[in-house]
């Protein structure tokens, strides 16, 4: 359905999709679908009667390749995502920068990745579920212990060997990640040390309870690397130097 061409003279994109290109009119149900389809339409003339003569190439969207900066609700927001010609990698930025604008599409010439900046607990989520949960109440010094103890995992775990859990998160760059078998021991064993017996059976149970899919998730937050490679710079003359070439040729 969607179609993004390149003008390879001009670096310049263009992406064919009505709904994308105007989502103010998504809602409108009293407008005919023939309208925006012409605006697209008319759109689409342009970029051609611009790149007239030019060669235009089309692009394939590189799938799983979309990342945004902002909530996935949020309608005025920068993403990126990747496309190719076959031969080539580019990084397509699609941005808007007020709400009624349409979507703008810029072709970036290197690559982006996702660097991990923080792996956090849920220390907020952790307390207020453990208050809930644990009868009879933990002291305040417990609560306080085991969120260090978790703490600690955290900061000695590698987010690269654990599981993913993609549907926990409203916003594109936080990333839930359950805790691995390796690390649920060594939680366990130091909940010794803090826990005695029927309170460390309670704990061992909460534990079982909020590692899948619970307060004790791992969070990271991610952030957009853009490696941007510079253009080499074309050769050929702009148009108005060789016009006052021409003016100089025609004075003598
Ligand atoms: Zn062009």
């Amino acid at each position: 359905m969607n179609q993004l061409i390149r003008c390879k003279n001009c670096d310049e994109i263009f992406m064919k999709t009505p709904l994308d290109q105007y989502p103010e009119y998504e809602f409108d149900f009293n407008r005919p679908f023939e309208v925006f389809r012409s605006i697209e339409e008319d759109d689409y003339q342009d970029f051609l009667t611009h790149h007239q003569g030019h060669q235009l190439e089309n692009l394939e969207i590189i799938e799983d390749s979309f990342v945004s900066q902002k909530a996935y609700s949020e309608p005025v927001k920068t993403s990126f995502f990747k496309a190719t010609n076959g031969k080539e990698k580019f990084v397509i930025k699609k941005f808007r920068e007020k709400i009624d604008e349409p979507l703008k599409y810029l072709l970036i010439p290197g690559d982006y990745s996702l660097k991990c900046t923080a792996i956090e607990i849920q220390s907020e989520e952790i307390s207020k579920q453990l208050k809930r949960e644990l009868k009879p109440p933990l002291s305040q010094d417990k609560i306080d212990a085991f969120l260090k103890l978790c703490h600690t995992v955290a900061e000695v775990i590698d987010i690269k060997e654990l599981e993913r859990i993609p549907e926990e998160s409203h916003h594109p760059l936080e990333i839930y990640y359950k805790i691995d078998d390796i690390h649920l021991v060594y939680l366990l064993r130091n909940c010794r040390n803090i826990f005695k017996g029927q309170e460390y059976s309670a704990m061992e149970e909460f534990i079982h309870r909020h590692k899948d899919d619970g307060v004790l998730l791992l969070r990271a937050t991610y952030k957009i690397q853009l490696a941007e490679i510079a253009k080499p710079a074309k050769k050929t003359i702009p148009t108005s130097v060789a016009l006052k070439k021409d003016k100089i040729a025609a004075k003598k």
